[in-house]
């Protein structure tokens, strides 16, 4: 392990920290700081403002101001996508650097920051995609609907209003781009807070929309631990909530939200399925693959990790095998080397959570196959890939989102017991079947009660909408469906006798 390669790296990149963007002004702070943990290290990486509700009243107050004086939300279309065309272009150009950022912040293995979904390069492909929408919002015109008056309807889409997005810190860059690229091209506003975790790429990508023709206050940028995002969330000058992260906080915001009907989009827990048939093409890929989500890349800290594997009963022995196998090849250490495959757990706190549901699953009676315990030659906050056999849907370590390295096996003998299973949980974000029959795909695909599935394969993209039902969530993020979010129809009437 070499800190040097994380102070030089953080040096060299050398982003300021001390200030606000609100109103179209980066703003030196004066109030409280707060400490951004590298969690590869476990030492101070930077301090950003603690912005609070004074920081959240100037930045929504400026958020307000643009979106109710314009010209933002009413500016023609084509023009508002040209600005957002030249902020894109920036972000491509500025990929390595964030996904460098990305890497400080949150200890993502630089190869996945890089490349993977959770890049600087994919962020910059979906605010592209989100900018392409902006100038196809349209409404619809309708038919006379009755003789007793010459009424005739139409309907216009419009910007949803002041938009927070609080955001989690386990993939910044995307979670950036699936709420500011709709939120700014339907024509709305918008105030950001990253995770107190993760906030040196999304500053940078703050910097890069601050340099751009935006008008002032349009875009502000604020940073802050759960006292400001709660202060944000409940704001009476925010017209909608978009936020990612746990269930237990996103039910807190439905909770405050009741009293002057904010517009919620929430993407919240998951605890999938990974459901795999013997006629699965390959036993031995897709009990490597399952385990590898959440042994490598994140180390399982990712919404949609499938950390319940269903296994039909004859290939069970084998699916633990291969599930050993993988895990030979996973690497801890300096996220900047090509050999590292795992990001360390986020914090100690999350560590110890991690531990402490292992410890659970064996006490509620579950068998340990490996892993579990913590790498303690490491300053980082690394715990060995878990695998659980022998468990039941009533104990804690499959019924919770664990958001770790943690991965439980239950066997299956009929199609309807591996749904039943697959069921068998208060979320229902996503979730993989593996099979090569077709029609058992689609009918498995079809009875999963779950946002998202996919068929021998999962990843979420910016052109198709992702989210979860139950407490998985509300809303989806993505394609059409994920801007249809940030607006409201109007229906106008036109009274053609007049
Ligand atoms: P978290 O809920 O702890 O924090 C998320 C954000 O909410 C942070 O910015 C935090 O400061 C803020 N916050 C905390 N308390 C708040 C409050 N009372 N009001 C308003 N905001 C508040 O989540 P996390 O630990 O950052 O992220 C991990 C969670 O996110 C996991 O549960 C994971 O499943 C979920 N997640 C979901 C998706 C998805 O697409 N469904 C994607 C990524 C992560």
């Amino acid at each position: 392990m070499t800190p040097d390669t994380i102070h030089s790296v953080r040096d060299r990149l050398n982003i300021r920290s001390g200030r606000l963007f609100i109103d179209g002004k980066w703003l030196e702070w004066d109030g409280p700081r707060f400490d951004q943990i590298n969690p590869t290290l476990n030492e101070v990486i930077a301090s950003f403002p603690e912005a609070g509700k004074r920081g959240v009243d100037l930045a929504v107050a400026a958020a307000r101001k643009a979106f109710d004086a314009g010209p933002w939300p009413t500016m023609p279309a084509h023009d508002r996508k040209r600005i957002l065309q030249r902020i894109i272009e920036r972000v491509y150009a500025a990929e390595e650097e964030l996904a460098q950022l990305q890497t400080l912040d949150n200890g993502i293995p630089y190869t996945f920051s890089r490349n993977s979904r959770a890049s600087g390069k994919a962020a910059a492909e979906t605010l592209d995609h989100f900018a392409g929408w902006a100038d196809k919002l349209t409404g619809e015109t309708y038919p006379q609907f009755s003789s007793a008056s010459n009424m005739h309807y139409m309907s216009f889409r419009e910007p949803v209003g002041v938009v927070a997005a609080i955001l989690p810190w386990n993939v910044p860059l995307s979670m950036f781009a699936k709420k500011v690229g709709p939120a700014l091209a339907s024509g709305c506003t918008v105030v950001v807070k990253p995770s107190e975790n993760t906030n040196l790429a999304l500053t940078r990508l703050a910097e890069i929309f601050g340099e751009s023709d935006l008008p002032a206050g349009v875009f502000n940028f604020v940073t802050g631990a759960g006292e400001t995002g709660e202060a944000l969330a409940t704001h009476a000058g925010i017209d909608k909530v978009s936020f990612t992260g746990s269930t237990a906080v996103g039910e807190r915001i439905v909770a405050a939200s009741g009293f002057n009907m904010k517009r919620l989009s929430l993407e919240l827990g998951g605890k999938s399925a990974g459901i795999i048939f013997p006629d699965a093409r390959s036993v031995q890929a897709s009990a490597k693959g399952l385990m590898a989500l959440s042994s490598t890349f994140l180390s399982g800290q990712v919404c949609t990790t499938p950390s319940r594997a269903i296994v039909h009963q004859s290939i069970f022995d084998e699916f633990v095998h291969y599930a050993g196998e993988q895990v030979k090849s996973v690497r801890f250490g300096d996220p900047f080397d090509p050999a590292t495959t795992s990001a360390p757990l986020i914090n100690k706190r999350q560590m110890q959570r991690v531990l402490g549901y292992v410890a659970s699953g064996v006490e509620e009676g579950a068998t340990l196959v490996f892993g579990g315990d913590a790498a303690t030659d490491l300053p980082g906050n690394w715990v060995n890939p878990a695998l659980f056999i022998n468990v039941n849907g009533g104990m804690t370590v499959v019924r919770e989102e664990i958001f770790g390295p943690v991965l439980t096996a239950t066997p299956f003998e009929t199609e309807e017991e591996a749904i039943r299973i697959a069921n068998e949980s208060e979320y229902g974000l996503s979730g993989t079947v593996f099979t090569t029959d077709v029609t058992r795909a689609f009918r498995v695909a079809q009875k999963i009660r779950s946002g998202t599935i996919g068929i021998n394969g999962f990843a979420s993209v910016a052109n198709a909408p992702m989210g979860g039902v139950k407490r998985s969530g509300i809303g989806r993020e993505g394609g059409f469906p994920g801007i249809e979010a940030f607006t409201e129809l109007k229906t106008v009437n036109f009274n053609l006798d007049v």
